[in-house]
């Protein structure tokens, strides 16, 4: 087979893992000896073993002289595990193939110069693209320290996203819907504002059969109205989070800190976007799955805070100028000011249209 075949599988192993590896990345390794398959591993949670010590352990003294596709760098650090680089020097690996550079400082590019020096054969760039798509998140978030944002909407074919009474419920059908619980599954948080909250009580949880994780819940609620007895606040099924401000007063606060809720409160008199991801960067939160509604979504737009954008449009016209559209807001006044962006794909799942689209570099 060529490097780019068992590359593939080292991609595949690493993506099984989808969900479940945040802040670290997916990775997947496979040591191929004389032709044989002789070693394979995924990295499958922060602070358990790399790809590749699970991989060079299954090969055993098979490593020696061995070749090892690796989907990320090799680490060259000291972290929750010793560095990878110097394990496959020690196992005796021969020839290592790389996918994609590790874009942490602490890595970039040490991993392979370490192996380089003590004689292993580094071939870089096989199946480089595809090993960055599978760690979109993982890439923004070590190189910025910002989660990876993406935006969701479900509206009407007329871009409607309820009826002007408020009404909802259902708008896209079943596929789509258990599209967005994916979603939800593989980011760190999900976003909404109070509106959201107050209209709907929804639960914000992954229905998945067995989800890998719950994300965090976050609200944006400047005055804390999210009613006491909103399912988010007391049905314990996952962390919440809400942000506010001092406006919403002491007491409001404590109450809801009560219910084992984290309430974060701004310094300024309104909740800024960029203020917001800089704060989830810090605690570790990569991605940020916002689910509206079209206020929240329209500051995202302002703030260009956004890196994908997820709209499922249903085969419903729905009218009405009063009736919400995805993004409300002020929007921009000129076209020069509106992000242009790239569709990356258009699809159809059940009787949906699913649109993918990413700002233009
Ligand atoms: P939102 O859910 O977007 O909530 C907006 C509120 O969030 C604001 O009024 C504000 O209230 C609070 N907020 C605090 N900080 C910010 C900030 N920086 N940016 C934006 N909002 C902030 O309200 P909408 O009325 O736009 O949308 C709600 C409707 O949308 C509901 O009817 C819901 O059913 C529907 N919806 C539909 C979806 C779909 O995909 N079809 C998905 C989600 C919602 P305050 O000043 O009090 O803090
Ligand atoms: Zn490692």
């Amino acid at each position: 087979m060529r490097d780019d075949q068992y590359m593939r599988m080292a991609v595949h192993l690493a993506e099984q893992a989808s969900g479940q590896t945040s802040p670290n990345p997916m990775v997947g390794a496979v040591v191929v000896k004389d032709g044989q398959i002789v070693g394979m591993g995924a990295h499958l949670k922060a602070g358990e073993p790399h790809a590749e010590v699970h991989a060079i352990k299954m090969a055993g003294e098979k490593a020696r002289n061995a070749t090892i596709y690796v989907t990320l760098e090799p680490c060259s650090h000291y972290g929750r595990t010793p560095p990878c680089a110097e394990l496959l020097i020690n196992a005796g690996i021969k020839r290592c193939v790389v996918a994609a550079v590790d874009p942490n400082p602490l890595v970039a590019g040490n991993g392979i110069r370490i192996m380089e020096d003590s004689g292993i054969e580094v071939s870089l760039g096989v199946l480089e693209q595809e090993a960055k798509k599978l760690n979109k998140i993982f890439f923004h978030y070590v190189k910025t320290n910002r989660p990876f944002v993406t935006l969701k909407a479900a509206s009407s074919l007329d871009g409607k996203t309820a009826t002007k009474t408020g009404d909802s419920k259902w708008i896209t059908g079943e596929e789509a819907r258990i599209d967005v619980h994916h979603y939800r599954e593989q980011h760190d948080a999900i976003l909404v504002g109070v509106q959201t909250v107050l209209m709907d009580d929804p639960s914000l949880t992954c229905r998945l059969e067995s989800p890998k994780k719950q994300p965090i819940r976050i609200i944006l609620d400047s005055y804390l109205k999210t009613p006491e007895n909103s399912k988010i606040l007391n049905d314990q099924a996952a962390e919440t989070w809400i942000f506010t401000t001092k406006a919403a007063g002491k007491e409001k606060s404590a109450k809801i800190r009560e219910k084992g809720v984290r309430v974060i409160e701004s310094d300024e008199e309104t909740i800024r976007i960029p203020n917001i991801l800089k704060f989830l960067g810090e605690q570790g939160i990569s991605s940020v799955f916002v689910e509206g509604g079209s206020t929240v979504h329209s500051s995202f737009l302002a703030a260009k805070a956004f890196n994908e954008v997820v709209f499922y449009f249903a085969p419903k016209l729905i009218g009405g100028k009063d009736a919400p559209t995805i993004i409300s807001g002020q929007g921009f006044q000129s076209m020069k000011e509106v992000p242009n962006l790239t569709i990356k794909s258009v699809s159809q799942i059940g009787e949906d249209i699913k649109i993918i689209a990413v700002p233009k570099e």
